[in-house]
């Protein structure tokens, strides 16, 4: 048979009932009967006592067993007197006569404790099966010590506890009855507010489509069950869910912040503390407390009235963001921020590069044109002046291909078309080499040169790339150097897997302002002289991005007293075990 719901609870409640009645009744129960024992004992041990009073005091022909009788009868206990070897001598049981024929010793355990320390104690039942406490002194009479026991029935301790356990038992009952009373009418209750619960539950159980069968309307607890496991697997889902879009939300590059109603932060991701510089421990601040940007308080203010709102401003960090903010829901707001400082930078750098293209390729092109027009209008007819303007002619468009074929090496070596094949070189043939190339133009200006590299120096680099870096370093040099000046290559090993090398001059020297970007495409400290020496200002960009391509870094220091010191550095040279691997720093 099974019990139902409300059975099953009045069970419990049942059991409650008596696991707490039980255990009180049993403590209540000890208690009482250890407290009405011990009351017991000590009325005993005083009518004990006062008998021995009352033997000190004897008057003449009081015997033993009539002091023991009156005891008795004033006290309603059993008082027996012994002598000191368990031999009765008075007793309000017996008659005098009987206790002479009494020739038994009495050995009791409360009469042995007495004899030995004064004081003795003991419950028994008797012949009739009634349990009786018995309490012994020794007194010390004047003819002789004597014991004297007095004794009570446990009875009246018996008939309380029983009295007692009455109680407990009726008090249980009307526990139980309460609980019934309370159990109906409140179960009637819960049953009439879960009833609309149930039959959703089971109608939404039966509405799934292949599960059907599973739900049984009319039964409550199972349809219960149902719904908490419906509950929990929905739980499951949502945490999981929950995670998931937090996973995406902290791998965002893009900084998400949603503000509350109050515009305050309730979820921020990492992208945002860090392109935002936001205190630790954002989230509960207002927006203005964590990020002082205006631009962003007020996007977030006009997003707050509705729609999507987009501004691109820079930060004080000096970062330059695109941020949209857009009202969700319940009436906050989502801002999502983005760094494009490095998107416009490039933006300009185009812009400025096809600008900066346009201007150098300007002058020699409407040279050209200029002189081939004055050519036909007439000059031609006059070779002294024909010449001169021919020549003009030539030296421009030299200076044409010399940007186009400078362009064309830029825009190979960033787009990684500049094959790069790097192999363990000598540092002093490649110099060697280079020098042999452009020794003259150093004669011409009366410039010494001098050459310190550290022998055996290998370096692992490609040698039309290297080339191509000293020969604009060395001619550099020459250039800016005046007559008679200096120019000194040096290459050493700072460390076992580096290769220094240096062009060192006498020139004008780099002003500290230009320094970050001589290396820049057309970046030229004196433009019209650089021009007038044939240069297109993409010497060191090109520079830069070969010895950036193979690993190396380069840059330029003052030198002393004055004049500046190129340098750049390229991996040592491998062993030669690994010198045919596939070259990392190659390009394709
Ligand atoms: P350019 O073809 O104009 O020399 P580069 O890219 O080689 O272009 O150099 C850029 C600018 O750097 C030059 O216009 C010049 O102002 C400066 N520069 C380069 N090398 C030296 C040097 N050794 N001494 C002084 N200035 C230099």
């Amino acid at each position: 048979m099974s019990l139902g719901f409300r059975g099953k609870l009045f069970l419990l409640a049942a059991l409650m009932i008596a696991t707490v009645v039980g255990s009180v009744g049993f403590y209540v129960e000890h208690s009482v009967e250890s407290s009405l024992r011990s009351r017991l004992e000590l009325e005993l041990y005083r009518h004990a006592k006062n008998t021995g009073v009352l033997l000190e005091h004897r008057v003449d022909g009081d015997d033993l067993d009539a002091v023991a009788d009156r005891v008795a009868d004033a006290t309603r206990s059993e008082i027996w007197i012994f002598d000191l070897e368990g031999q009765p001598v008075g007793s309000s049981v017996l008659a005098p006569l009987e206790l002479q024929q009494l020739a038994q010793v009495s050995a009791d355990p409360e009469l042995e404790q007495a004899r030995q320390t004064d004081r003795g104690m003991d419950v028994r039942t008797d012949g009739e099966g009634n349990r009786h406490l018995y309490v012994a002194v020794k007194v010390a009479a004047p003819q002789q010590a004597v014991l004297v026991r007095a004794s009570a029935p446990l009875a009246t301790v018996q008939q309380t506890l029983a009295q007692l356990r009455i109680a407990a038992v009726l008090a249980g009952i009307a526990g139980l009855g309460i609980a019934g009373v309370l159990l109906t009418a409140v179960g009637s209750q819960v049953e009439r507010a879960l009833k609309p619960v149930v039959s959703s539950a089971a109608a939404a159980k039966a509405a799934e489509p292949g599960d059907g069968e599973s739900g049984h309307g009319d039964d409550g607890p199972q349809s219960l069950r149902t719904v908490a496991v419906d509950l929990e697997r929905t739980m499951g889902a949502l945490s999981t869910e929950r995670n998931r879009f937090e996973a995406v939300l902290q791998t965002l590059e893009q900084a998400v912040l949603v503000l509350d109603a109050d515009e305050k932060l309730i979820t921020v991701n990492r992208a945002a503390y860090r392109l935002l510089s936001l205190p630790e421990r954002a989230v509960g601040r207002s927006l203005l407390e964590a990020v002082r940007v205006p631009q962003l308080k007020a996007l977030a203010a006009a997003a707050a009235e509705g729609g999507t709102h987009h501004d691109e401003f820079e930060l004080p960090s000096g970062l330059r963001v695109d941020v949209r903010a857009t009202r969700h829901d319940d009436e906050g707001v989502v801002i999502v921020a983005q760094d494009i400082t490095e998107v416009r930078h490039l933006e300009r750098v185009r812009r400025d590069f096809v600008a900066n293209v346009s201007h150098e390729l300007r002058t020699p092109i409407s040279v050209i044109r200029a002189n081939a027009e004055t050519l036909l209008d007439g000059a031609l007819d006059e070779p002294k002046v024909a010449r001169k303007f021919v020549e003009a002619t030539h030296r421009h468009s030299d200076r044409l291909g010399r940007i186009v074929s400078d362009l064309l090496d830029i825009s190979r070596i960033e787009a990684g078309r500049y094959s790069l094949n790097p192999a363990n070189l000598n540092v002093g043939d490649v110099v060697d080499q280079v020098l042999d190339l452009v020794e003259s133009n150093a004669t011409e200006k009366g410039i010494e040169l001098s050459v310190t590299i550290e022998p055996e120096l290998d370096m692992y680099a490609d040698r039309k790339a290297m080339e191509h870096i000293l020969i604009n370093l060395v001619s550099n040099a020459f250039k800016y150097t005046p007559e008679n000046g200096k120019v000194e290559v040096t290459a050493h090993a700072p460390t076992p897997n580096r290769v220094r090398i240096e062009v060192l001059d006498d020139g004008p020297g780099i002003d500290p302002a230009h320094r970050e970007r001589i290396f820049e495409r057309f970046f030229r400290v004196d433009s019209g002289r650089s021009r007038d020496m044939g240069g297109t200002g993409l010497g060191l960009s090109i520079v830069k991005n070969l010895v950036e391509a193979q690993r190396g870094e380069v840059g330029v220091d003052p030198r002393s007293p004055t004049g500046s010191v190129f340098w750049f550095t390229l991996p040592a040279a491998r062993p030669t075990s690994f010198e045919n691997e596939t070259p990392e720093a190659a390009t394709s």
